[in-house]
């Protein structure tokens, strides 16, 4: 479920309206298990814990808050409190704090006498009073036990952590502390392998081990599983930071087949107002970036991950509407011989958003990839270029190709012949008009079959590119292997550097190799006259780069296509007045 994010002025409105309807509106944190107030002032203070409210002595463990907080739903439940029945209604809500960057999860508790009783007194609300157990929703006594440690490991348990953290801080408001999460790898596999006693003895040493490594007044805990946390002062982060590279930890189980690893995400606490629970969850972000990479041991929390993390979440939550908005546009780059004549495009993918706002692919296509979302994309793409190779018949546009970027994952999650097949039927358009960049790494893994299919790709009629040529790692064995038209050389060649004869060395091989092969060859990043000469001389004759044109959307490079008759005079690139 979405929740609605509250400015805090809003949410204070809010609690004031439900005022008026309710016994009783408060905001509460309840993994913490504490009221908080927002001040008009834009700060945030720590209220009464909850549990008081209700005359028990600790968390009730038929919290609906939690519930509320951990489902993300809506949660009532009834209470008894001095022989009352009381109606509890949470309710989670989002609240954009003045100094975070990211919203704050709360919960607003809507508290009515049961109906047909007087209003709620509330003079026992907010102290500590004798115990009496809690309900739940059909008033059936729970054990509200001691529910802060881990019966396990004997450390505490989030509940209790979360509390006890609370706690140091006000305890010690001067003090500069550090979370700090760590995360077994693979402990699935310790259990399957070794079965649960031993992963529960694994878990009871590594507990045993941070227990030693913490001083006074620092907390540690089990949170869930196989995460363990810490709140350590921040001049003791260099030692308790060593657990995860501890010599001890990879031989906590005698086999020569499996060594323990623990991972740490560390977050170094810049905001004590912040509910404990969104600490952890920073360690825990840190924590996941290194997830799976079995050679790196720490992980830790900065701001500039986080926006990279807020950035991914944007891309693929807003990646379906933005493509039904038509957000996602086509963009066209010439590529020229070397008198100018353009010959066809490059078809680039832009996300151009409601206000105009132009991302460029470098921040969504290694994204979508990842997502493997990237195939909804790449189809969108190629339908474009298709449909506009089908309207260009008849214009001076006829005779130009448009060339489209085939990423690997099509490979993997899309019958790439069929679906470009049934295009070419439906548009009508002949094969060669569309070209098929691809990667070697489209042929990297699984090399046999992808190399199959792009070759009968190629007997099909299309025009097999290889994309990035030179980048990472080229092999010119794939030259022998794979059906090409075309070699795409990547504009890092034309980088200036201090190995300029080498690189040129290396650019003369290539050309050499592919008139031998009988390809064509295509040097992309032409930004310079200077650039061009070289190449020209070096025996290139196909260019593209922003020397000729960057890309640009299909109404504009009509006009411009007709407006040039067809040839592009360069102009050297320049970045403040001077030429790259
Ligand atoms: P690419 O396939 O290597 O595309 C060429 C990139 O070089 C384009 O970047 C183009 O704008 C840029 N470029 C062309 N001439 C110059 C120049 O003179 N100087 C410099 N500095 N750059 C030049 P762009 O459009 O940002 O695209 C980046 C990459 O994103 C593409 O690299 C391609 O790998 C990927 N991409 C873009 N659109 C799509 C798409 O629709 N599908 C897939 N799968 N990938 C796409
Ligand atoms: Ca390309
Ligand atoms: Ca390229």
């Amino acid at each position: 479920m979405k929740l609605k994010t509250y400015q805090q002025k809003e949410l204070l409105d809010v609690i004031e309206g439900l005022s008026a309807v309710y016994d009783k509106v408060r905001l509460v944190e309840p993994e913490e298990c504490r009221e908080v107030k927002l001040n008009p002032d834009g700060t945030l203070s720590e209220g009464a814990p909850c549990f008081c409210a209700w005359n028990s002595s600790q968390r009730c463990v038929n919290c609906s808050s939690l519930r509320a907080c951990r489902s993300l739903q809506k949660v009532e439940k009834n209470e008894t409190f001095r022989d009352n029945q009381y109606h509890v209604m949470s309710v989670p809500v989002l609240v954009q704090l003045p100094d975070e960057e990211d919203p704050v999860r709360f919960v607003v508790e809507c508290i009515n006498r049961a109906q047909g009783v007087e209003r709620m007194n509330l003079d026992g609300y907010g102290h500590h009073q004798s115990t009496a157990p809690d309900t739940d929703e059909n008033g059936v006594q729970v054990n509200t036990g001691n529910a802060l440690y881990d019966p396990l490991t004997g450390l505490k348990n989030w509940d209790g952590f979360y509390r006890s953290v609370r706690e140091r801080m006000q305890a010690e408001p001067d003090q500069e502390w550090v979370i700090i999460v760590y995360d077994i790898m693979h402990f699935k596999m310790v259990n399957e392998i070794f079965g649960v006693s031993k992963g529960d003895e694994v878990l009871c040493r590594i507990g045993a081990l941070i227990r030693s490594k913490i001083g006074p007044g620092e907390e540690c805990a089990r949170l869930e599983s196989d995460r363990f946390s810490v709140l350590i002062r921040k001049e003791h982060f260099g030692d308790t930071f060593s657990i995860s590279a501890s010599r001890e930890i990879p031989d906590l189980i005698d086999s020569p087949l499996f060594h323990v690893h623990i991972q740490a995400g560390v977050y170094f606490v810049r905001d004590k107002s912040l509910p404990v629970f969104a600490m952890c969850d920073r360690a825990k972000i840190a924590l996941s970036m290194i997830k799976n990479k079995t050679h790196l041991k720490v992980s830790i929390f900065d701001e500039d991950l986080m926006r990279t993390i807020r950035h991914e979440q944007y891309v693929i939550s807003e990646f379906e509407r933005a493509l039904k908005d038509g957000e996602f546009r086509m963009y066209l780059q010439p590529q020229v011989e070397k008198d100018g004549r353009v010959i066809g495009c490059e078809a680039l993918a832009r996300w151009v958003t409601p206000d105009g706002k132009i991302i460029p692919p470098g921040d969504f296509i290694g994204i979508l990839e990842r997502s493997e979302l990237i195939v909804r994309l790449d189809r969108y793409i190629w339908d474009q270029a298709v449909k506009t190779l089908a309207a260009w018949s008849g214009t001076p546009m006829e005779n130009l190709y448009i060339s489209i970027n085939i990423s690997p994952k099509d490979f993997y999650y899309l019958d790439v012949f069929t679906y470009l097949e049934g295009l070419i039927e439906q548009y009508k358009v002949p094969r060669a008009k569309l070209k098929l960049e691809i990667t070697e790494s489209v042929v990297m893994r699984d090399a046999l079959k992808q190399l199959a299919l792009v070759n009968r790709l190629h007997e099909q009629g299309y025009d097999i590119e290889i994309d990035d040529f030179g980048k990472g790692y080229s092999s010119l064995s794939l030259l022998k292997d794979i059906s090409a038209d075309t070699i795409k050389i990547d504009k890092e060649f034309l980088r200036e550097t201090d190995n300029d004869v080498k690189s040129e060395g290396i650019l003369c091989s290539v050309l050499d190799l592919s008139e031998r092969l009988n390809m064509r060859v295509i040097t992309e990043g032409v930004e310079t006259s200077k650039q061009l000469e070289k190449l020209i001389r070096l025996g290139c004759h196909t260019f593209q780069g922003y020397y000729f044109a960057r890309p640009m959307s299909t109404d504009w490079f009509e006009e411009m296509f007709q407006e040039c008759e067809g040839i592009l005079t360069g102009t050297d690139v320049t970045v403040n007045g001077d030429s790259v």
